[in-house]
């Protein structure tokens, strides 16, 4: 990142700002911002060819009020120790942000995954859970790890796989690592969850009359121009989901660079263009910018930085066009930046929040796996059943007719993907209400904000332990 600060020290300022609208102990308060624990592994991978990498890794547990910790592993070659332990910070205050009733954890692996095979992958994933195992880092009650940058359902399925073949608690297994392929005791939904969180965290953002008037906007998502950093399955998702609620994705970035159109581009299009000449580059009726960082500093209403830390910083900040940030990423706004868009009355809407839609469906995924019954399999048929009792009343006392096809519309009862959906969009929007109230009473912005009401629950857990005073 360019700036000279860390970023676990960016995260520690911000939590410092929302610490001092707190009267909590200092003590409980210094307790609340360490990591507790943090393991640093290397260890050995025989590649294809017989010769000898060592693999270096983390697993970074940041709270232990309340168990497991929970957070994504990370394969990239800049994953290091402060990342993840700052990661594993923000995993925290994520979690109690949204009541989901985790502590905050984060794994990295430190690979470059175009220099490995899937083989070579395959077997560090492997070997990383071992380690974890060994260490006790990873369990359904003590750590549960999920999907991050550069890992997907495939990396998990290996971990369960792994992990099934050395407990002697085959009841609970599945429950030790979330973001899994169906197959493999996944929830629907986990995919995209974190890209529709953000679409739903968004669209509750912009129906609040009074912050969008001071900004010059008006209410709803339709209409507005959004540019989006990162096309991975984050950036991916949002994007998609935005422009189907009627936002106008008007650029789009990626490493290779950035491509702009101010009438709008269709994001499945600009995948398909990607995927036929391996870039988003010379999109038909789109202008190429140069460098992809170019597109945050492009003129729109809300900008989504999908990708990587470190992004906004006090260089590009004043640039910045957006009245809107939504911090899709992890960090992608510094401290410095911080305070200089939000002189510029940018309302961002912070990671810790924004985000969490990936952890909340994890934690629907780990309830699935430890009741061993997929949602709405006991409702579903019950429902509609029921459903289908008024409806057909209904009809007969107006004398209306009704088509088997109209009937089964109305009346279809809730299966797993519109409980997730649904537990996800009741979720986000009861954070956002809650965030929104005490930036209001505290006279703050929304990611201070954000960090008092998790502050807030974690000195509440802690208390509830009566370990403290
Ligand atoms: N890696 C995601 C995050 O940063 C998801 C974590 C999880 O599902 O545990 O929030």
């Amino acid at each position: 990142m360019s700036s000279s600060i860390s970023f676990l020290d960016q995260v520690h300022r911000m939590f410092d700002k929302a610490a001092a609208h707190t009267s909590h102990e200092e003590g409980l308060l210094k307790q609340i911002r360490i990591c507790n624990s943090v393991y640093h592994m290397e260890f050995p991978l025989v590649r294809d060819d017989g010769s000898i990498k060592v693999v270096k890794a983390w697993r970074s547990e940041h709270s232990h009020h309340k168990l497991p910790t929970k957070g994504g592993i990370r394969f990239a070659m800049a994953v290091n120790e402060d990342e993840v332990a700052a990661l594993a910070t923000l995993m925290t205050f994520k979690c109690a942000i949204v009541n989901v009733p985790f502590g905050g954890a984060k794994g990295g692996i430190q690979v470059d995954r175009k220099e490995f095979s899937e083989a070579e992958i395959e077997r560090i994933t492997r070997r990383y859970t071992y380690e974890l195992f060994s260490k006790n880092f990873i369990g359904p009650g003590i750590d549960v790890p999920a999907p991050d940058y550069g890992s997907g359902p495939k990396e998990m399925a290996w971990i369960v796989d792994t992990y099934r073949s050395l407990t002697n608690d085959p009841l609970t297994a599945l429950g030790c690592v979330t973001g899994k392929p169906i197959a493999q005791g996944g929830v629907r939904g986990r995919t995209e969850a974190t890209g529709r969180g953000t679409y739903f965290g968004i669209k509750e953002a912009v129906s609040f009359a009074d912050d969008m008037e001071s900004r010059g906007l008006t209410t709803g998502i339709e209409g507005k121009t959004i540019i989006v950093q990162g096309l991975g399955n984050v950036g991916y998702h949002a994007a998609k989901f935005i422009q189907e609620g009627g936002g106008i994705i008007v650029g789009l970035a990626e490493y290779e660079g950035a491509i702009y159109d101010e009438n709008g581009l269709d994001v499945d299009a600009v995948v398909a263009h990607r995927k036929e000449t391996g870039s988003i580059l010379d999109f038909p009726g789109a202008t190429n910018l140069a460098q992809s960082s170019d597109a945050l500093e492009m003129p729109c209403d809300i900008l989504i930085p999908a990708a990587l830390e470190g992004v906004i910083t006090s260089e590009n900040a004043a640039r910045i066009k957006a009245k809107i940030i939504g911090e899709a990423a992890n960090g992608p706004v510094t401290a410095d930046a911080d305070a200089i868009l939000l002189e510029k009355g940018v309302l961002i809407i912070p990671d810790v929040y924004l985000n969490a839609g990936g952890v909340t469906v994890s934690y629907f995924e780990w309830l699935k796996n430890l009741s061993h019954v997929r949602f709405g399999r006991m409702s579903k048929r019950f429902e509609q059943a029921s459903n289908e009792r008024i409806v057909k009343a209904l009809a007969d006392s107006m004398g209306a007719t009704i088509s088997e096809e109209e009937m089964m519309q109305v009346t279809k009862g809730a299966d797993e993907l519109d409980l997730v959906n649904s537990g996800l969009e009741e979720t986000m929007a009861t954070a956002y209400h809650e965030i929104r109230d005490v930036a209001i009473e505290k006279k703050t912005d929304f990611r201070t904000a954000a960090f008092i009401v998790a502050i807030n629950k974690v000195a509440v857990s802690y208390s509830e332990m009566g370990i403290f005073p």
